[in-house]
């Protein structure tokens, strides 16, 4: 009987190498037993995932990684138990893509005026039906030979300080939260091992549901320290892999970092009691 619980994956229908099923059977593959894809902005891999995970006996928990900001800081939340076909939540995630193809588009237009050769065309490719984002065009520009890897793309041009770098549009945790509530979900806060404390305590004092707990950035300090306040405010405890694939060359985090039925449990009571 395989307890391995991860809620934090991701596709190639946002910057994951992976189809869904692919990931499945990679997961199943690991000795996971329930498993959350929380694509940015997307959650078209988790029903195409649905018949994978049946036939291998994985329960699959709805999820998505939301890009907000605060403070001039990018903020990812996780949602998971939302209700894929909410209206809102549909029109928001669609929303979100358009305007992370205008962005790509920027920043193309960025790299052309610093006069490198390369076109949105070449980003799509990598993109497909994903949330389009900075992997894909570190990925366009190290195939067509500007940068000699994925990595010199984010350090030389598109990283966050780089002289192509594009903001995505603004949204507020608060808004986030909300869209995940209406839409019957609970929020976390994804990898805060990435955030000051007083984002994350401002973020805790605008109402999430909990924090991601368990991630590969975190050490075990770290995680002592997130777990004291999730005790402190009597908050919900998430975690997972954070697994991209591909080149990221983080398989060997699928399967070692991940939460316990406990912790599943108390997120199932809560959504009772909000339900109740
Ligand atoms: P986006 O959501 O389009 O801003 O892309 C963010 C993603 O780009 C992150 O999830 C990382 O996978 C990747 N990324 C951002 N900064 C870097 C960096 N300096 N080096 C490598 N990858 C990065
Ligand atoms: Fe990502
Ligand atoms: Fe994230
Ligand atoms: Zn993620």
């Amino acid at each position: 009987m395989y307890t391995k619980i991860d809620l934090h994956t991701h596709t190639l229908y946002s910057d994951g190498a992976l189809t869904p099923c692919e990931l499945v059977q990679l997961a199943y593959k690991n000795e996971i037993n329930t498993l959350s894809i929380t694509d940015h902005d997307s959650v078209y891999a988790i029903k195409e995932a649905t018949e994978c995970a049946l036939d291998l006996g994985i329960e699959l928990i709805t999820g998505v990684e939301i890009s907000t900001d605060l403070d001039d800081k990018e903020i990812h939340l996780l949602a998971y138990f939302i209700d894929l076909d909410n209206d809102e939540l549909q029109k928001y995630l669609q929303f979100f893509r358009d305007e992370r193809i205008h962005r790509a588009k920027r920043i193309v237009k960025k790299l052309q005026n610093l006069g490198l050769k390369i076109t949105f065309d070449d980003v799509l490719d990598h993109a497909k039906n994903s949330a389009v984002g900075r992997p894909h065009i570190a990925y366009a520009m190290a195939d067509l030979g500007i940068v000699k890897n994925y990595q010199e793309a984010f350090e030389k041009y598109i990283g966050d300080y780089g002289p192509a770098f594009e903001r995505k549009i603004h949204v507020s945790p608060q808004s986030a939260l909300k869209l995940i509530n209406d839409a019957g979900g609970l929020s976390f806060i994804a990898h805060p091992g990435f955030m000051k404390e007083n984002l994350l305590m401002s973020l805790i004092k605008t109402g999430v549901d909990g924090i991601e707990t368990i991630h590969p950035c975190h050490n075990e300090n770290q995680i002592q320290f997130y777990r004291g306040i999730v005790n402190q405010y009597c908050l919900l405890e998430s975690g997972g892999s954070d697994f991209h694939g591909g080149k990221k060359m983080d398989n060997e985090n699928l399967g070692k970092y991940y939460i316990s039925g406990n912790q599943l449990d108390a997120m199932r009571k809560m959504l009772q009691k909000n339900n109740a």
